[in-house]
């Protein structure tokens, strides 16, 4: 299907045994934009890219033009523990992770940044803030801050936006807003209400400038379940109605799309792509 350019839509694909893969996985799926993780996220290990892969990898995006390429951080990844250790190792892996994403071209670099109950705000700011300093001058990626389903300082749009204010690094480019974890952070936007009440936030506290990226993906759990759990689109609370609306509010339908939804085999990321073209094929003619 050939759609308008103006909203790249994609799906977070595979790196297994060679990150061609992806872009391989990418163009299969008819995908714009997609993105990856540059290793297990689950695991500190890093394996090197080697220089020729990386011209491959690049050649290979540009001939198929696919961008954004969007780059999501390891979910270890911990700046604001309270184990120096820990510390030690996320700004190693964030610094590692942040400066091969520039490497192969990436656009953005998505992370999640995780709470830490026993730490006020400014403590929390001014760690996260250090650690994006010290990873030096990029060429072309910006940090993005995503939203969660729980934290003091992710969650509600007020928090997200007031902490995108101040980190204030020059490597931080805005703002991933995730649909699954919005809706579990209690904006129920599978009604006109709850698509309301994010809008009016996002006024209120931040701009609509701020925000780069949107993440696709249903909830398995309830409105304000605070539960990260993706799930396919239209089987979960938020539903196809929910999407229609949201994907409708004008000041955010340039931006890239991505699917984070589960996926046991390619079959389930042609279903809910085809249900997002539907969507946006009807709100496009
Ligand atoms: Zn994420
Ligand atoms: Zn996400």
């Amino acid at each position: 299907m050939i759609r308008n350019k103006m909203r790249p839509l994609g799906v977070h694909t595979s790196i297994k045994d060679n990150i061609i893969n992806s872009i391989e996985e990418a163009k299969y799926l008819q995908c714009e934009t997609f993105q990856i993780f540059l290793h297990s996220p689950r695991v500190w290990q890093i394996p090197e890219i080697d220089e020729d892969t990386i011209e491959k990898f690049k050649q290979r995006i540009k001939e198929n033009n696919l961008n954004p390429l969007i780059v999501h951080a390891s979910y270890l990844i911990n700046l604001i523990s309270s184990k120096p250790k820990t510390i030690n190792s996320s700004r190693y892996l964030l610094k590692k992770e942040v400066l091969m994403s520039d490497a192969l071209g990436a656009d953005y670099y998505v992370i999640h940044l995780k709470d830490n109950k026993e730490m006020e705000k400014e403590e929390i700011f001014d760690k996260v803030r250090d650690a994006f300093s010290k990873i030096g001058k990029l060429q072309k990626c910006k940090i993005l801050i995503e939203n969660t389903a729980k934290s003091k300082i992710t969650a509600n749009i007020s928090d997200l936006f007031d902490t995108l204010k101040n980190i204030n690094s020059e490597n931080l480019g805005g703002v991933c807003i995730d649909t699954c974890h919005l809706f579990a952070a209690g904006y129920d936007i599978s009604k006109e209400e709850g698509i309301l009440k994010f809008t009016e936030e996002v006024k209120k506290f931040g701009d609509f400038n701020f925000i780069k990226l949107i993440h696709i993906n249903d909830s398995k759990t309830p409105v304000g379940s605070g539960i990260d759990r993706h799930e396919h689109i239209g089987k979960g609370y938020i539903g196809i109605e929910g999407f229609k609306n949201f994907l409708k509010i004008e000041e955010i339908s340039h931006l890239p799309l991505i699917l984070e939804t589960p996926k046991k085999s390619p079959q389930d990321d042609i279903k809910n792509l085809t249900v997002i073209r539907e969507i946006l094929k009807k709100l496009e003619s």
